[in-house]
């Protein structure tokens, strides 16, 4: 009796359909089998190619389909599974899942063998010395524990949803007097709530209003399409020209009198305004020449004007980024304006960050008088999270330059601002 243990089996995230998928070679089969059933006794829920895969569909369809609806892969190491390409092909595309989505594979040594190359840096179960009916405890040890490791709200560090500013469909006709909009679909809204982040549907609302009636993207047809917003400007004030030329022209000509002196000065003006006209749509499409571009552009400078201004808007949203385990930030680029929701849990950070205070004074230097060390790491953090710097979450970063793990590759809050304080 003193044997039996209850393991705490975690629950299965929302986009998750199986805690393991298991890949095995089918030499391995009867161990398998055997390691399977006692697993899904103690509550685990197992995928395996033989009875899980669905019917007509691709081999490979459904491989990775399964590895994404699953949280681990256990891979059951035999010489058999060493000489078998088919298992090794699975564990191939797991392992680009793992660097891509941070995928967790659990190599199981069940009898001694080469262990392939591309696991040899995963640390694997040893089960060779360990009867049949037993392995599944080593195996549910390992899953338990790793989810304690990981922890469930460290997994949701870095999972974004980009929402793009689109044209709104009413004006989907005109071209360049299209009007853009933030607008919450339903697919962003189902992701929204998959993630648990916890917007209100007001606060959306809230959202996509203050940035569809940003000067940003207000105006985003103007700036993108300037050089033709120019031409369309120049072309109607020529068409008003060419009218009051005529009408001044025929005004000329009614007169039966011989033309007056002060017509020369006429006929000079009349082929001066067009000049002039001409020279002016000229500079406005020129001014983003190329040449320019990368330094005095007009709309880039007038597009970061409007950038700052919406930001600060949208702060409000982050002033609880910390309680709320999410930030918004806003992604700006020449041709495109987009929103990213990102859940953070910022108390690995947090925690991380405080210790590293204790160890090298430089990150303390703005701390002030009287505020703790917790203090002023919250109120760094909450600076970072409002600054123009938040848009760092959302680049990739080597592989060497990270320290917490973060879904989408960036570097993450701690590391950052250590990074910012030691310049
Ligand atoms: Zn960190």
């Amino acid at each position: 009796m003193a044997d039996i243990k209850v393991y705490a089996i975690p629950s299965l995230p929302v986009d998750k359909d199986y805690h393991i998928f298991v890949c095995y070679s089918r030499g391995d089969l009867e161990n398998v089998h055997i390691l399977i059933e006692n697993l899904e006794k103690e509550g685990l829920k197992c995928l395996y190619h033989e009875r899980d895969f669905t019917a007509g569909h691709s081999i490979l369809t459904n491989m990775l389909d399964k590895i994404r609806k699953s949280m681990y892969m256990l891979v059951v190491l035999s010489e058999d599974f060493v000489n078998s390409g088919y298992a090794k092909h699975e564990v191939a595309e797991a392992m680009h899942l793992q660097i891509s989505e941070g995928y967790s594979i659990i190599p199981l040594l069940i009898e001694p063998c080469t262990v392939p190359d591309f696991l040899k840096h995963i640390t694997y179960i040893d089960v060779t010395e360990v009867e049949v009916s037993e392995i599944h405890k080593r195996v549910l040890e390992t899953v338990v524990n790793h989810k304690t490791m990981t922890d469930l709200q460290e997994s949701i560090t870095g999972k974004c949803i980009a929402c793009h500013v689109q044209r709104s469909r009413k004006n989907r006709l005109s071209c360049a007097i299209q009007e853009f909009k933030l607008i919450f679909n339903e697919s962003d809204r189902a992701r929204i709530a998959d993630f648990r982040f916890q917007f209100s549907d007001k606060e959306l609302a809230k959202i996509a209003t203050t940035v569809s009636n940003s000067t940003l993207v207000r105006f985003w047809h103007v700036y993108t399409n300037f050089k033709l917003c120019a031409c369309i400007i120049c072309f109607i004030m020529n068409i008003l020209y060419a009218l009051i030329h005529t009408i001044l022209m025929l005004t000329i000509f009614d007169q039966s009198k011989p033309v007056p002196n002060d017509g020369s000065i006429l006929q000079v003006l009349l082929i001066v305004i067009p000049m002039v006209l001409w020279v002016c749509c000229g500079t406005l499409a020129g001014i983003e020449a190329p040449v320019f571009q990368k330094r005095i552009s007009l709309t880039y400078n007038l597009q970061i004007k409007a950038k700052k201004l919406l930001m600060l808007e949208l702060n409000k949203f982050n002033l609880e980024a910390r309680k709320n385990n999410q930030i918004i930030i806003l992604s700006h680029s020449l041709s495109n304006v987009c929103l990213i929701l990102m859940r953070y849990d910022f108390r690995p950070c947090q925690t991380y960050f405080i210790k590293r205070c204790d160890r090298k004074e430089v990150l303390r230097k703005h701390q002030r008088a009287g505020e703790s060390v917790v203090e002023y790491t919250n109120r760094l953090f909450d600076s970072f999270v409002q600054s123009s710097d938040v848009t760092l979450l959302i680049e990739p970063s080597p592989q060497q330059q990270k320290r917490h793990r973060m879904e989408n590759n960036a570097k993450c809050i701690c590391l950052i601002v250590e990074e910012m304080l030691c310049k």
